[in-house]
Parts: C-alpha cells; sequence; structure tokens
C-alpha cells in the first residue's frame, strides 16, 4: 500500500528524501560529512541510509551484516538528518538497488521526489549495475565528489545518458519525482572503509576516519583485527 509521503513540509516547501546505499564496512566520516554537506546543498529532509546485502559471489565483508547494521545505527544516532533502513539486509538474497528504488517508489507515491546518494566511485562503475538506465524511473541520481576518481565516464553510452539527465541546480530535485542527475560539490574526504580495515589490521589508530561510536562498537567487537 504506497505510503504516499506527505509533499511538503510544515512550512509548505516541498519535501525531499535522499537514500543513501553501502556496504558500510565499516561506516565511516567519508560516508557521514560530504552527505550532511550535501543535505545542506540539495535540501534534503531526511537521509535514510540502506546497507547492503552483499551477493554470495563478491567478496564479503568482514562484518557480518548485524555488525554492519549496528556500526550505521550508532553513527548516526544522534543526528536527527539521518535514518536507517535494514530491508535489504532482513532478506537473504541481495537487492539490486534498481528493485528496492521500485519499491521505495511504491511506498512514497509517485509524487513526491525521492533521490540516491552515490559517490564518483560508483557512478564510473555504473553501467555494470542491474538496468542501471531505468534508476530514474524512480529517483534522482546525486553524486557525490571523491578523492582520486576521475570524472570522465568510462563508455560513451553512460557519458551520454549523464550528460541527458543533469541538471546544475540542486533547487531542481524538487521540481520533479525523479530522473534527474545532480552532481554535488560536496567535501572532499579522502576516506575508504578499505584504508580502515588495513589500518586496524597493521594495529594501527583510525580514531580520526570515523565516530568515536563506531570505533568503541569495532573495538569491543574485536573487528577488524590484526
Ligand atoms: P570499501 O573501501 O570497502 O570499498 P567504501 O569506503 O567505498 O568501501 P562503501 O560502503 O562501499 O564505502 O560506499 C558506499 C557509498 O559511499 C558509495 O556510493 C561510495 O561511492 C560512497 N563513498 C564512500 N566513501 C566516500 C568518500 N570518501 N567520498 C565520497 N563518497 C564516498
Amino acid at each position: 500500500m504506497p505510503r504516499n509521503t506527505s509533499l511538503t513540509s510544515s512550512s509548505g516547501s516541498v519535501q525531499l528524501l535522499a537514500f543513501f546505499g553501502g556496504t558500510f564496512d565499516p561506516i565511516h566520516y567519508g560516508h557521514l560529512k560530504p552527505v550532511a554537506g550535501l543535505a545542506k546543498i540539495a535540501g534534503f529532509d531526511q537521509v535514510i541510509l540502506l546497507p547492503n546485502n552483499v551477493p554470495p559471489h563478491r567478496p564479503q565483508p568482514e562484518a557480518s551484516a548485524q555488525q554492519r547494521l549496528e556500526m550505521v545505527e550508532l553513527a548516526v544516532a544522534a543526528d536527527p538528518l539521518f535514518s536507517v533502513d535494514p530491508r535489504e539486509l532482513t532478506v537473504d538474497t541481495p537487492s539490486y538497488t534498481i528493485e528496492t528504488l521500485a519499491t521505495l517508489r511504491k511506498e512514497h507515491g509517485d509524487d513526491c521526489p525521492l533521490a540516491f546518494i552515490i559517490g564518483q566511485d560508483s557512478l564510473l562503475t555504473l553501467h555494470k549495475w542491474h538496468r542501471w538506465e531505468s534508476l530514474l524511473d524512480f529517483c534522482h541520481l546525486v553524486v557525490m565528489a571523491r578523492p582520486g576518481y576521475k570524472e570522465q565516464l568510462d563508455t560513451p553510452e553512460l557519458q551520454n545518458w549523464y550528460d541527458a539527465h543533469r541538471v546544475t541546480g540542486a533547487e531542481k530535485l524538487k521540481q520533479k519525482p525523479c530522473g534527474f542527475i545532480y552532481q554535488a560539490n560536496t567535501p572532499l574526504l579522502d576516506i575508504s572503509a578499505t584504508e580502515i580495515r588495513e589500518r586496524r589490521h597493521a594495529g594501527l589508530d583510525c580514531s580520526d576516519l570515523l565516530p568515536a561510536a563506531v570505533e568503541h562498537y569495532i573495538e569491543s567487537q574485536g573487528l577488524y583485527r590484526q
């Protein structure tokens, strides 16, 4: 049954919900800080984090699904901008992003603007995603800059699709429910979950890379040990 999210806030402005998927093994400031900056630029009312279920044929996260979910919940517990949606972790089969977005669109109704956030590295490989050309039927795509990743897209097909849908003003995102790509000038943070796992394996400190609550959780669970 569609939830038909109210389109306007109490101040009368159109509401914009943003979804942010990731493996989050673990979640870190490279996820949180650019997204918080983006929320201000783009006027997101809520950012909903969607931890991924990783398909069995891909390298498995070091932390379990439950541990990744708990880290995400700890990371955003004090910030009302964020909430966490565990739907992809509560089914045994990995979900394709397009399927999750189709379900979210049904739940929120046809008119509510929805955005899906990805980093520049994900944009570069988007043409490998299942039914990638249909993503914009359900949401806008909002791309965060990421240090070390080029802007030029790999295939002419992806580049043409990107050029055809790209808008330069964030205000466009509230003008229709889906269909635009917005490249945001977010703060650049050269942090990856890989670096955090590697630092932990080497017995090095990571406190500058992720929230203290997540670091304490990692410690207490004995995650990413040497
Ligand atoms: P790993 O190093 O394990 O591959 P990761 O740090 O890239 O992990 P993911 O959970 O795979 O983190 O990323 C989820 C989303 O966040 C992706 O769309 C990715 O592009 C984006 N992202 C991750 N780190 C950054 C960053 N430092 N700046 C901008 N976007 C980022």
